[in-house]
């Protein structure tokens, strides 16, 4: 039964092949995720509880309490369709960011937003441009728009913004900027950043992706929602993946000028975000005290970290985010070593850093046991 099965798919398989995919679609990778808990236990017959999952920036302190149980509420409410245009989220999100919800693209992830900007604005014959080293989506949504995208050399492993400015050309629609940028963690000055939007064509749209926002110390936060009145030409991207802990849930959203948030939302699917998703963002919006531990905690890991790698004598990246990129050698060795140890961290060769792994931030035991690990590994 198993075995005709099999020949029936791979005969469907070869069909398939014949259907023309364009070229631009066939010679995308495909994304490459941390490795879950489970697949690791299963793989090398590990107990669950006993390996750390330092591979997705996850939040080391869970979801705050109010969002789960507002999650768990709206479980009884799952046989109807979600408020495909998010009423109430798009409110509390106004509120939040003194604007008008008209501003606001919802997304299945903040990952979504990014992926709906690139089918409203590009196609082929146009162009992006993003940098070296850059959260891959920036590129995978390029490429399957079958847009070319222009990447520009990093400098110091961050954004040059003065060179991605000069990269512009006359079909370029998008340009994409992480900051702080996954996975180096390295980051622009608010100021710089400004300069740069004053610099860019108006005809040129800049999703700005700040993924990691809520952990940038207070000086280092931009008024990035802010500038969108001086400049119509901005999409700022947020999460609840990261410090809301709610990455399993998928949301995120994007603010810019009415008229092209507009755009963006014509490109969703009618229920992108899902009525459990919307119910935990809700909660998870109103509950700053959670914010502030994990932010706390978050800042008390990375010092234990990077001081815990500097005396491996290793070289790591400064980082703004709730993760660490940090210089190996021999990554790919690395990895797999920690991996048999129960400890999962994130190989980032596909980025263009093979003798870098990149390390979230855990909790106290969590980041110990992984420099423990590292050290018996190294
Ligand atoms: C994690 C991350 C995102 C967001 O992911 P979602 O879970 O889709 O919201 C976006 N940008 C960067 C740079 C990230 O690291």
């Amino acid at each position: 039964m198993k075995q005709s099965l099999n020949k029936a798919m791979s005969e469907r398989d070869s069909a398939e092949m014949r259907v023309p995919a364009p070229s631009y679609v066939r010679a995308m990778l495909p994304y490459q995720p941390g490795k879950p808990i489970t697949e690791v236990a299963r793989e090398l017959g590990l107990a669950e509880a006993g390996i750390v999952k330092l591979a997705s920036n996850e939040n080391p302190l869970g979801a705050s309490a109010l969002a789960v149980e507002a999650a768990q509420a709206a479980l009884a409410e799952v046989a109807r369709y979600p408020d495909g245009g998010g009423f109430m989220l798009r409110q509390a999100l106004a509120d939040h960011h003194h604007i008008s919800p008209e501003m606001l693209v919802l997304g299945n992830g903040s990952n979504d937003v990014l992926e709906l900007a690139s089918i409203a604005f590009l196609e082929p014959g146009s162009s992006a441009v993003y940098s070296q080293h850059c959260f891959i989506v920036n590129r995978l949504a390029t490429q399957a728009r079958g847009a070319e995208g222009i990447e520009v050399p990093a400098s110091g492993y961050g954004h040059d913004l003065w060179a991605m400015r000069e990269a512009v050309r006359s079909d370029t629609r998008v340009i994409f900027v992480s900051n702080p940028n996954n996975p180096t963690g390295t980051f622009v000055a608010p100021g710089e950043v400004r300069h740069f939007l004053q610099q860019v064509p108006a005809n040129v749209l800049v999703v700005l992706d700040e993924a990691y926002y809520e952990y940038l110390a207070p000086e280092q936060r931009s008024g990035s929602v802010e500038w969108i009145s001086e400049f119509p030409n901005l999409l700022v991207t947020r999460t609840f993946s990261k410090a809301y802990g709610l990455a399993g849930l998928r949301i995120g959203y994007g603010v810019a000028h009415p008229d092209v948030a507009d755009l963006v939302n014509r490109m969703r699917q009618p229920f992108n975000v899902s009525n459990v998703a919307q119910a935990a963002a809700l909660a998870a919006l109103g509950d700053d005290a959670f914010i502030e531990r994990s932010v706390e905690l978050n800042r008390a890991g990375m010092v234990q970290l990077t001081r815990g790698l500097a005396s491996l004598g290793l070289e790591s990246i400064a980082s703004s985010g709730n993760f660490v990129s940090v210089r190996v050698g021999d990554a790919g060795r690395v990895f797999k070593q920690l991996l048999e140890q129960g400890v999962i961290v994130r190989p980032v060769a596909g980025y263009g850093l093979p003798e870098h792994l990149r390390v979230s931030i855990g909790l106290e035991s969590e980041n110990s046991r992984f420099l423990e690990m590292l050290a018996a590994v190294l």
